[in-house]
C-alpha cells in the first residue's frame, strides 16, 4: 500500500503538534512531506523536518528562509503566501493548522488543487466562504473539519439525506464549554486578567483560540463555520453550553431524534478521523470510561455577559464580507488584548464597533476579500480604546 503524503502547515502549534503525534503512530499509512510555520519557532520547525525527513519547508520571510537553509542545507524552503500555496497543492492530504487569516492560501490552494483539506483553520473558511464554495467541488477536493464540533456533526450527519440543504435535519446544535468565565458576575468580568483568560477549563490550545473561547467568539465563529461547511442557514445552527466537553455537538433530525458524538476532549481524535477517512484509525484517544460515574449538563448560553455570539449571528445575516470583517476585527482585538493594550471586555466591544462600521461588499474575488480584510483591520485598529 502506498503511503498518503501529508502537508502539515502550522506544524509548530497546538494542532500541528497533535497532528505529529497521530503521524508518529501511523508511519506505514502516512508520510509527512511538507511543513510550514510562522517566524516564532524556527528551531522547532527544523527539529520536525529532521525527525520526519521532510525536505519542503514553508516560512514567512526571506530572513527565515536563510536561517533554515543554513541549518539544513539541501532542503527546499518556500516563502510567504506563495510558498504556502505551493505546499498546499503538492500532497494528498493537507492539514491547515495555521492560525488566523494567514491560513487562507492553504485553504484555497488545497481545494483548487483537488486535495483533501483537513481544516483546523476556521478563520479562512469564515472569511472566504463564497470563494471556498467555488473551489471545493474541484474533482478530488474534500473538505473535512478538524474542529471538534464540526467533526462531530460530520459524523452525526452520516445517516442524513444527501439532498442539498439537509431536508431531514431540523438543526445543528454546537456545544460550547462556556470557557473559564462561565457563570461569572458582570462586575467580575471587568477585572479579568490575561492569565485567567488563557486558562481554558477543558482544552489546551493556542493562545488566539483560547482567548476566543473565553469571550465565546470562538463559538460565534463556529456558527459561521458550520453554516459554510454544511451549506445550512445560520438560523438552523444553535449553541448550547455543555461544561464537560464530552458531547462535541449534535444533529437534531425533523422527527426529533438527536444524534451526538461523544469522547473525552482530545483533538487527536478528530485529526485522526480527517486523516483516516473513510477508515477509522484504531487508537484510544478520547476513549470514554463508563465505569466511573459522571454527569453531563446542558444550559443555554449567557448572551448578556457574552455578546460575541449574537454579534456573530448578525455578521452572518449581513452576509458579503461581514464575516470577514468580524473575524479580522477579532484578530486585531485579541492581539491587542494579548499585548496588554486593551481589557478583556474591550475585545468584543472592538469587534462590535468595527462591525457597526461594516462597508458592504459582495465577495466575488480574492482581491475583494483581501481588500475587505485590510479595511476591517484598519477600522478595528482605529477603534481600539487608547
Ligand atoms: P497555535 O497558535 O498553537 O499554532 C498556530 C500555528 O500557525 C503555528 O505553527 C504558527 O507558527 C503558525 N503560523 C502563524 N502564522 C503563520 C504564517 N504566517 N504562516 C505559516 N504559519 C503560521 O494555534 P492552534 O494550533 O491552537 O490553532 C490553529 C488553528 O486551529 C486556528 O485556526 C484554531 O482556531 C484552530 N483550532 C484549534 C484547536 C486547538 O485545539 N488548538 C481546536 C479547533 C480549532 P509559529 O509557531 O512559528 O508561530
Ligand atoms: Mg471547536
Amino acid at each position: 500500500m502506498s503511503r498518503t503524503s501529508v502537508a502539515l502547515l502550522g506544524a509548530t502549534g497546538s494542532i500541528g503538534t497533535q497532528t505529529l503525534e497521530v503521524l508518529r503512530r501511523e508511519p506505514e499509512r502516512f508520510e509527512l512531506t511538507s511543513i510550514a510555520g510562522g517566524s516564532g519557532n524556527l528551531e522547532r520547525l527544523i527539529e520536525i523536518a529532521k525527525e520526519f525527513g521532510v525536505n519542503r519547508i514553508g516560512v514567512p520571510t526571506n530572513a527565515c528562509r536563510d536561517l533554515v537553509m543554513t541549518a539544513m542545507p539541501g532542503v527546499s524552503v518556500l516563502v510567504g503566501d506563495e510558498g504556502l500555496s505551493e505546499l498546499a497543492s503538492s500532497a494528498d492530504t493537507v492539514v491547515n493548522a495555521v492560525v488566523g487569516f494567514a491560513g487562507l492560501p492553504v485553504t484555497l490552494s488545497a481545494l483548487e488543487a483537488g486535495k483533501r483539506l483537513a481544516l483546523a483553520n476556521k478563520e479562512s473558511l469564515i472569511a472566504a466562504a463564497p470563494l471556498v464554495e467555488r473551489v471545493r467541488h474541484t474533482p478530488g477536493a474534500e473538505l473535512l473539519p478538524i474542529d471538534s464540533e464540526h467533526c462531530a456533526i460530520h459524523q452525526a450527519l452520516a445517516g442524513a439525506s444527501k439532498a442539498e440543504g439537509f431536508p431531514d435535519v431540523r438543526r445543528l446544535v454546537l456545544t460550547a464549554s462556556g470557557g473559564p468565565f462561565r457563570g461569572w458576575a458582570s462586575e467580575a468580568l471587568d477585572q479579568v486578567t490575561k492569565a485567567q483568560a488563557l486558562a481554558h477549563p477543558t482544552w489546551a490550545m493556542g493562545p488566539k483560540i483560547t482567548i476566543d473561547s473565553s469571550t465565546l467568539m470562538n463559538k460565534g465563529l463556529e456558527v459561521l463555520e458550520a453554516a459554510a461547511l454544511f451549506g445550512i442557514e445560520v438560523d438552523r445552527v444553535d449553541v448550547v453550553v455543555h461544561p464537560q466537553s464530552i458531547v462535541h455537538s449534535m444533529v437534531e433530525y425533523v422527527d426529533g431524534s438527536v444524534i451526538a458524538q461523544l469522547s473525552k476532549p482530545d483533538m487527536r481524535l478528530p485529526i485522526a478521523y480527517c486523516l483516516g477517512m473513510p477508515e477509522r484509525l484504531d487508537h484510544s484517544w478520547g476513549a470514554m470510561d463508563f465505569q466511573t460515574p459522571f454527569s453531563l449538563e446542558f444550559l443555554p448560553p449567557d448572551t448578556q455577559n457574552f455578546p460575541a455570539l449574537t454579534i456573530a449571528y448578525e455578521a452572518a445575516r449581513l452576509g458579503g464580507a461581514a464575516p470577514a470583517w468580524l473575524s479580522a476585527a477579532n484578530e486585531v482585538a485579541v492581539a491587542a488584548f494579548l499585548n496588554d493594550q486593551i481589557s478583556w471586555r474591550q475585545i468584543v466591544e472592538t469587534v462590535a464597533e468595527t462591525l457597526a462600521l461594516y462597508e458592504p461588499v459582495t465577495l466575488t474575488s480574492l482581491t475583494e476579500l483581501l481588500a475587505a480584510d485590510k479595511r476591517a483591520r484598519e477600522v478595528a485598529t482605529a477603534n481600539l480604546p487608547r
